[in-house]
């Protein structure tokens, strides 16, 4: 298979992935820095200690920074279908954006069209399956907001990379249950807990309702938990999976 065009940028910053190794997970991340280039230089630096394998810039230059043999310092404390150390079995992709502290934006199409390529590429090389193609905020949703509302991921499920499914009316009995919700949550693969539960749904929102990520559970979010849940739920079956259960936490933005 032909490789991705990425311009060489090399990081100091990974290490030796745990034998045997494997590389079933992509994350993604959006920079959260002023700038595209303060990105670089910081996930470049020794002293920072972060670092992703590509890099993808608003106009769609693609930089490979760390070999995808090699394990790179992306996700931090994390968490997905009970998994942590996702860096040891992760790609990861930072795509620049000022993020929510700096003036969070659209992601041009240049960029999208770049990731979507990139993404094809990994997927395609490695087994990753949809179930397992996240954001940085869906594996640490009390820590990262990142890559935020706004990124396209309806886009990339169209181009075979993740998973969201097309929005449902709920039907006309739909009954909102909390405790129901954690288990969704839990079973779609987030490491949810009562306690961090408004966290792991702000994530979902960010994720896949994308119009209000106020944590509530309201009843399109309801709605949506058990869609989402169903799909996962069928991607998973459709490798010979089971359903999962884990735990979690988060912070929220103001709905828009
Ligand atoms: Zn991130």
């Amino acid at each position: 298979m032909t490789r991705l065009q990425a311009i060489d940028y090399p990081s100091p910053n990974h290490a030796a992935r745990p034998e045997p190794a494997r590389i079933d997970m992509l994350v993604l991340h959006y920079t959260g820095m002023m700038t595209g280039a303060a990105a670089l230089e910081r996930l470049c630096d020794a002293s920072a200690r972060v670092s992703a394998h590509y890099v993808v810039e608003e106009n769609g230059v693609i930089r490979q920074l760390v070999p995808e043999s090699r394990r790179a310092f992306h996700a931090g404390v994390s968490c997905w279908e009970g998994e942590g150390d996702l860096n040891a079995v992760s790609l990861g992709i930072e795509i620049v954006n000022p993020g929510h502290d700096w003036g969070y934006r659209r992601f041009p199409e240049a960029q999208m069209a770049a990731v979507e390529g990139l993404c094809r590429d990994l997927v395609a090389r490695h087994p990753i399956p949809p179930h397992r193609v996240v954001g940085h905020s869906d594996i640490a949703p009390e820590r990262k907001s990142d890559p935020g509302e706004l990124f396209d991921w309806a886009r990339l499920a169209r181009a075979g990379i993740g998973i969201w499914p097309l929005p449902q009316p709920a039907p006309q009995d739909f009954i909102i249950s909390p405790a129901g919700a954690l288990a969704e949550l839990a079973s779609i693969g987030y490491c949810a807990s009562a306690e961090f539960q408004k966290a792991a749904l702000v994530a979902f929102q960010r994720r896949f309702r994308q119009s209000c990520c106020d944590g509530r559970l309201d009843a399109e979010t309801a709605a949506r938990l058990s869609q989402v849940r169903d799909a996962f739920a069928r991607s998973r079956a459709a490798r010979g999976g089971a359903p999962h259960t884990s735990k979690l936490k988060a912070s929220c933005s103001p709905c828009k």
